[in-house]
């Protein structure tokens, strides 16, 4: 998809755009040098235009996407050996990382296996997938949305303390539920063994959830909202109308 039109401003804000951006961030995707026998990991990326506060200002942050997501045990072989590669190497060359990244490890029982966890900055994370939402809204649909980004960690647990068992039990009850719908939901991304996202366009045409796959294993739901609601009250609804085949499709 094109974004003839919109491609002067930036996707998350007014300013004029002066770069293109990876969305998501081109470091979650493997370099040919660490999986030579692959395929191209790297080929087709989404890129969306980008002022400079919104381009550089998170490459310390993409770090600290990457040092999470491929750690997490659902992933497939690849975010495995990504891990292995290229995130163990950084945490080499800056060890202190290590303390930073995975902070407070204790041990975690996912259904019958016993795995080590640790605490995840999730204003750091939320940050990111902020960010990568609001990219991807802007790819699918060629407009930004500017509303509120309601984030549903669906991979990730809490410490199992005494609350923290009931928002797990409530994160296992969603993951079932909202299985029904996302599996049907068409995927989009031509890396998918890296990344892919789903579209659920609400029947208000305000809202949409986005669901972010990275590694087939690490699941972000997305609640969005395309204005602001001093915004929405402005626009009538026929304004809001989306009538492109492809989201018709998946409403039903
Ligand atoms: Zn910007």
């Amino acid at each position: 998809m094109n974004d003839k039109g919109l491609s002067n401003t930036c996707y998350m804000c007014r300013r004029q755009s002066t770069s293109r951006e990876h969305v998501p961030p081109l470091c979650l995707f493997p370099e040919k040098k660490d999986f030579q026998d692959d395929p191209d990991y790297r080929k087709n990326l989404i890129t969306i235009p980008s002022c400079d506060k919104h381009n550089l200002k998170k490459t310390s942050d993409d770090e600290y996407l990457l040092s999470v997501l491929t750690t997490h045990i659902d992933n497939n072989p690849v975010g495995v050996r990504l891990f292995n590669s290229k995130v163990v190497r950084a945490l080499e060359r800056r060890p202190w990382n290590l303390f930073k990244f995975y902070r407070d490890p204790f041990r975690l029982t996912v259904g019958d296996q016993s795995t080590p966890g640790f605490m995840v900055d999730r204003k750091r994370i939320d940050r990111s997938i902020n960010r990568i939402t609001r990219g991807i809204f802007f790819h699918h649909f060629q407009k930004k949305a500017l509303g509120t980004a309601l984030i549903v960690p669906s991979s990730i647990a809490a410490r199992p303390d005494k609350k923290g068992i009931i928002t797990n039990r409530h994160i296992f009850q969603y993951r079932q539920w909202s299985q029904d719908v996302w599996s049907i939901a068409d995927r989009y991304g031509e890396n998918q063994d890296i990344f892919y996202y789903q579209v659920f366009r609400f029947e208000d045409y305000e809202r949409t959830a986005i669901r972010l796959v990275f590694y087939e294993g690490v699941v972000f739901d997305v609640l969005i909202e395309d204005y602001k609601s001093w915004i929405r009250s402005v626009f009538t609804r026929s304004r809001l109308f989306w009538d492109s085949k492809r989201e018709q499709k998946q409403i039903v």
